[in-house]
């Protein structure tokens, strides 16, 4: 796992895979989101370099989680046992985030068929959807609710990759953190793959471009820097 630094707040948690955000509260950490399972001791290793602490002493003080998917999802029961944040996720999202259910199958489109093989190749479609390790939520949110976090954020339903996908606004930066709602490729962004339902995520990625976002990041590729809202604009019109 590398750490990218994009403001003098907000970190991305890179695998080749999945990216998770580290955004700095008081002397410690909230978490948006947790990669994998196994990257708790890489997560912390690295937020614990950026404290000047040992891993076993970084604070992490929240999680909110944008999904209920495992590569996102991944790591969340690891660091509550380890370190103990409260967590946080959107209802609709909360039964699979408690394992207490599988993730709603994509509707793939033809060009997402090869790409889904790909990133879990031979495993069954069960498997896939599987929720990861389980975790209780301490708080359940909606569209529209907060964070309060020492830099404060409101969360923004975004309803499509699946039910209860929910993004997060620090709207005095001009930051948003998309989940799977928007991905990038080759630095530019696009529409989140593999969606549960893909009208309503062509509707969310819409709402997500008027924002007029200057940092954007998203759950898989590379964050867009500067100026995002014209290019997720200019993507919106083609959807
Ligand atoms: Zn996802």
């Amino acid at each position: 796992m590398e750490l990218d630094q994009l403001t003098d707040w907000l970190w991305c948690l890179r695998t080749d895979f999945v990216n998770a955000y580290a955004v700095r509260d008081g002397d410690g950490f909230c978490l948006i989101d947790t990669s994998t399972a196994n990257n708790e001791e890489a997560i912390l290793e690295l937020l614990g370099g950026l404290a000047g602490s040992a891993r076993e002493e970084v604070k992490i003080v929240e999680i909110f989680l944008t999904h209920g998917h495992s590569d996102h999802t991944g790591s969340a029961a690891a660091i509550v046992a380890r370190t103990g944040p409260r967590v946080v996720a959107a209802v609709g999202d909360a039964p699979l985030i408690r394992a207490e259910q599988s993730a709603p199958p994509p509707q793939l489109t033809d060009w997402e068929v090869p790409l889904f093989e790909q990133v879990m190749p031979g495993v069954p479609l069960e498997q896939r959807l599987a929720p990861a390790a389980a975790v209780v939520p301490d708080r359940l949110v909606r569209g529209g609710d907060t964070l309060d976090w020492q830099r404060p954020a409101t969360l923004l339903a975004v309803p499509g990759h699946t039910p209860g996908s929910t993004a997060v606004w620090f709207e005095s930066e001009r930051v948003l953190i998309a989940g799977d709602a928007i991905a990038s490729h080759n630095r530019r962004p696009i529409l989140g793959v593999f969606n549960a339902d893909p009208a309503a995520a062509r509707d969310s990625f819409r709402r997500l471009a008027r924002l007029d976002a200057d940092l954007a990041c998203f759950g898989h590729g590379d964050p867009i820097r500067s100026r995002a809202g014209l290019r997720l604009a200019e993507v919106a019109r083609s959807l």
